[in-house]
């Protein structure tokens, strides 16, 4: 009787040992999973990092002599170099002009998102007129509406705010390309910009009667080099850039960007923002 307790706790005992031996060679398997995704991360994070500093440095190297192509070329062509042309090498120069300065807009591009993705893009945070800025937008994309007989209206609620607090500069690359590809994407009709206001939130709203934005599109193009599908750069160029910057500008700034859209009807986006932005941490808001 005696000898089978024994031989029973004896069991027990063995039994005890290899399941505390089995839990700390799983712990330790768990230990070495950890500390291997971890240095993985570190590895991807270091990797995203090189990324953007790469890209804002190339573009930073790009720009200078594409400015010095553009600048002179528009030298020339105003004729304040006393530079003489025949007709043909004055085309010459203009699509050497007009090149560059598409190149020029992709190199801004792409500092833009280089720095918002590196954290290192610092926004302004001051006063100013959203009924002036949308008047400053009007002139500068008016002549594209007008070149296509495209309807420009624009307007502002009188609620709006005087002031609000932000950065102009960003906004306005926001709201013009908003407006740029509204009348890029429209052949017949109107392009309307609006500005809204209520309590605490202002809207900038941008709708057009052009291609329309089929559904499952419609989270899509807010991403990098994201179109609607490859006959649209085949029709109208561009990059797919624009969407995904816009995006990041307005979510720094507190805000949100949204689409509705019909095909064959039209687009709107409404950009929100709010009313008075707090000074708030950039680098963080994107994260
Ligand atoms: P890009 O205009 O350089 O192609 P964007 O990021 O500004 O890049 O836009 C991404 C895509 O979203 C466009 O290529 C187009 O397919 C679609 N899109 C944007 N705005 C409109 C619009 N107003 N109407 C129709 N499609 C649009």
């Amino acid at each position: 009787m005696a000898e089978a307790v024994q031989e029973r706790e004896q069991v027990l005992v063995e039994f005890n040992e290899s399941l505390e031996q089995r839990i700390a060679e799983r712990t330790f398997e768990l230990r070495q999973a950890r500390d291997e995704a971890l240095a993985a991360q570190r590895i991807a994070n270091e990797n995203a990092r090189l990324k953007s500093e790469f890209l804002a440095t190339m573009s930073h190297e790009l720009r200078t002599p594409m400015n010095a192509i553009e600048g002179f070329t528009s030298i020339m062509l105003s004729g304040m170099g006393g530079v003489e042309f025949n007709e043909k090498t004055g085309r010459y120069v203009q699509r050497v002009n007009a090149n560059s300065k598409r190149l020029l807009g992709l190199i801004n591009d792409f500092l833009d998102l280089s720095r918002i993705e590196s954290g290192r893009l610092e926004l302004a945070n001051l006063p100013f007129s959203p009924r002036d800025a949308a008047m400053r937008w009007k002139e500068e994309i008016g002549v594209l509406a007008q070149k296509k007989n495209l309807n420009f209206e624009v307007s502002i609620d009188p609620d709006i705010p005087e002031t609000v607090r932000g950065d102009e500069e960003a906004l306005s690359k926001v709201a013009l390309n908003l407006l740029s590809n509204a009348i890029k994407f429209t052949e017949t009709g109107s392009v309307a910009l609006k500005l809204e206001s209520d309590d605490d939130a202002w809207r900038i709203e941008v709708s057009d009667t052009g291609i329309g934005i089929p559904m499952h599109a419609r989270e899509f193009i807010f991403e990098e080099f994201r179109q609607v599908d490859q006959s649209t750069k085949r029709k109208y160029g561009g990059t797919g850039l624009g969407l995904a910057i816009a995006q990041r500008f307005v979510r720094s700034m507190g805000g949100t960007i949204t689409v509705k859209s019909e095909v064959g009807q039209g687009s709107t986006f409404t950009v929100t923002l709010p009313a008075t932005r707090e000074p708030e941490n950039v680098a963080e808001v994107i994260a």
